[in-house]
């Protein structure tokens, strides 16, 4: 799969550090499952983990906490 940012890059899996704003808290997710570019490192999430992330953060607005940082492997 090549990268659709620099379309030259190989994409590889990687695990990245996703970051969110919500209305008003901070949601930071460690170790989410991406593709990385081996050449630009652009990363694109997954959709499994896409649609993950947001099952997460919909139970994180109902947590009053200004600063929430969780790990994607203990997440679910
Ligand atoms: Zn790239």
């Amino acid at each position: 799969m090549k990268c659709m940012s620099c379309k030259y890059g190989e994409m590889e899996e990687a695990k990245t550090t996703y970051f969110a704003q919500l209305n008003d808290c901070y949601v930071i997710i460690e170790n989410v499952p991406c593709m990385k570019c081996s050449q630009c490192g652009d990363e694109f999430l997954k959709s499994s983990a896409a649609e993950k992330i947001d099952d997460i953060l919909d139970g994180i607005e109902k947590i009053a906490s200004k600063i929430y940082i969780l790990d994607y492997a203990t997440a679910a």
